[in-house]
């Protein structure tokens, strides 16, 4: 089943332009620059080029909101680790801390490169605002099955030392292979419904 249909809602560079607070539940997606964040949410709504897969910093600078009917709401929240945490921090703090309608956060990591400082520090926030949120390893493809499955326990591993309010299933997806991309659908619904 597809998260569908999907449309683009607005972008916004500020908090004055971030769509009001609604009743519809919401999902974020974070994660470093480059960690496949576009691929996956064009891949989970089944609509190549919703979300612009670019290179250009400009395109991440931005927060992008879509839609589904009226029943969810996904953001694309903008890459960080390419810049200061700083300038990552105002808007999205805010919007975090303020968002009563979401439900939670996906935090992209690439499982051949483990979970990295700026990663650490994405965690420590959310959990320091006790918002919850889930960790998904995005290209699979890239790495055999051990390989993959050692990765992911590593990482595992150093979740259950620090973090508090993530959700306690790592989830593995390939927007190349589509591999993970029902289940993290499912948890998606869940998670919507909470
Ligand atoms: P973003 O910057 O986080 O939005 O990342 P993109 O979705 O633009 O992807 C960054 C790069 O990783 C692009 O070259 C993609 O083709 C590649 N990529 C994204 N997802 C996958 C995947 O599942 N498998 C593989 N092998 N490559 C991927």
């Amino acid at each position: 089943f597809f998260l569908s249909p999907a449309e683009f809602v607005k972008s916004a560079t500020n908090l004055s332009m971030i769509p009001e607070n609604t009743m519809i539940p919401e999902v974020a997606f974070v994660g470093r620059s480059n960690i496949g964040k576009s691929s996956l949410i064009n891949g989970l709504v089944n609509r190549n080029g919703l979300v612009k897969t670019s290179s250009k910093p400009g395109h991440t600078r931005m927060m992008n909101f879509f839609k589904l009917g009226d029943k969810l709401s996904l953001v694309d929240m903008p890459g960080y680790g390419w810049k200061s945490r700083d300038e990552w921090g105002g808007m999205i703090i805010s919007y975090l801390q303020n968002r009563k309608n979401l439900r939670r956060i996906y935090i992209l990591m690439d499982p051949s490169h483990g979970l990295k400082e700026s990663d650490a520090q994405i965690m420590k926030l959310l959990d320091s605002s006790g918002l919850s949120y889930q960790v998904v390893l995005t290209k699979m493809d890239r790495l055999s099955k051990t390989k993959y499955s050692a990765a992911k326990a590593e990482i595992e591993a150093e979740l259950v030392k620090g973090s508090i309010c993530c959700f306690p299933l790592v989830l593995g997806v390939s927007s190349k292979t589509k591999d993970g991309l029902d289940e993290l659908r499912a948890a998606i619904v869940k998670a919507s419904q909470l």
